[in-house]
């Protein structure tokens, strides 16, 4: 594997880009929006500029990095030499099946197939194409340069021996790779958004406050961050997305969405994206700040 052809460069996509440039692959990196494929490479370069000041890099390393990614916003051309494709658009269905649809005419025949999808089933992705058993999931975390872990998610179809060469992969950019079938939420988000929606359920129903909700699974279980202030970084918006995936895909009760969740997502009160959440997010500032909707 050598070209690696990432789709959507927000927040995942600018990240997986780096990691794969920075380990000397070829990275075509495509948005349908220029402006934020310009932020991607701004954004990079920050990210490199830090690896430098840390001394994890040096300054030819970072220059090394930027010059193997180039920037595309048609699909065609981006993925016509691709070994490997790995999607990191919006998460919503209808954008990814699209996109695969697409993919699956423009890519070589032995380009496998990825998605970086939190929720979406890789069943239902590959089911688009002519190649299910060489389309995969490939869930990076959040930061992608600095997390380790990628979430492998083998689909109905997906053949092993693409799952061992993504595993591979993986490892070849110092990343350690955990396997999952396809199921919904896989085991990241299946295990971590029950947690994160129990926490505003004990909120809502007066169990504890913003501050004693986090502080016990701070210090209680060893969380780097509590589950209400992790939902604020990730996005009230996104929860409930993987919430409603959960329930609607296993079918139990358990997994409703917490009604307090549904209104801040309704009112527009997401997390750190909108200011507002759990906390309240001034730009700059590392203070935590309850918001006052929810001080006693
Ligand atoms: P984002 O909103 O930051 O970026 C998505 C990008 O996709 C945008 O730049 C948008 O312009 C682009 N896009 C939309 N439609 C496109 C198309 N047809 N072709 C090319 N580009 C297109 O989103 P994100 O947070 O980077 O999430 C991307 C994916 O990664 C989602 O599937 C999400 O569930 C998953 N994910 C996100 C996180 C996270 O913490 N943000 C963690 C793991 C996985």
């Amino acid at each position: 594997m050598k070209n690696i052809t990432v789709i959507g460069s927000g927040t995942m996509g600018n990240g997986i880009a780096h990691v794969f440039a920075q380990n000397n692959y070829t990275v075509n990196l495509i948005d349908v929006n220029e402006v934020q494929l310009k932020k991607a490479i701004e954004t990079i370069s920050k990210n490199l500029d830090r690896q430098v000041a840390k001394s994890v890099i040096d300054e030819n390393a970072k220059n090394a990095t930027l010059a193997n990614i180039q920037t595309f916003t048609d699909l065609k051309s981006a993925c016509s030499n691709a070994d490997l494709v790995i999607e990191a658009a919006s998460e919503n269905i209808n954008i990814k099946l699209d996109i695969f649809k697409q993919i699956d005419e423009y890519a070589p025949a032995h380009c496998i197939l990825a998605s970086n999808t939190s929720s979406i089933s890789i069943t239902k992705i590959a089911s688009v194409t002519k190649r299910p058993e060489q389309v995969i999931g490939m869930h990076f975390m959040n930061p992608v340069p600095v997390m380790k872990l990628v979430e492998i998610i083998n689909g109905f179809k997906t053949a092993k021996s693409v799952s061992e060469t993504i595993s591979k992969l993986s490892k070849d950019i110092g990343k350690i790779p955990a396997e999952a079938n396809d199921y919904a939420g896989f085991i990241a988000n299946r295990i971590l958004m029950p947690m994160i929606n129990e926490a505003i359920i004990c909120l809502q129903t007066g169990v504890g406050t913003v501050e004693s909700i986090d502080t016990v699974m701070k210090l209680g279980m060893a969380h780097p961050m509590g589950p209400l202030q992790l939902a604020d970084f990730i996005g009230l918006d996104v929860c409930l997305a993987i919430m409603n995936v959960l329930y609607e895909g296993l079918g139990q009760d358990k997994y409703a969405p917490s009604p307090l969740l549904v209104n801040m997502v309704t009112a527009g009160n997401l997390g750190v994206k909108t200011g507002e959440g759990f906390y309240v997010h001034t730009p700059g500032s590392k203070e935590l700040v309850v918001s006052s909707r929810f001080q006693s």
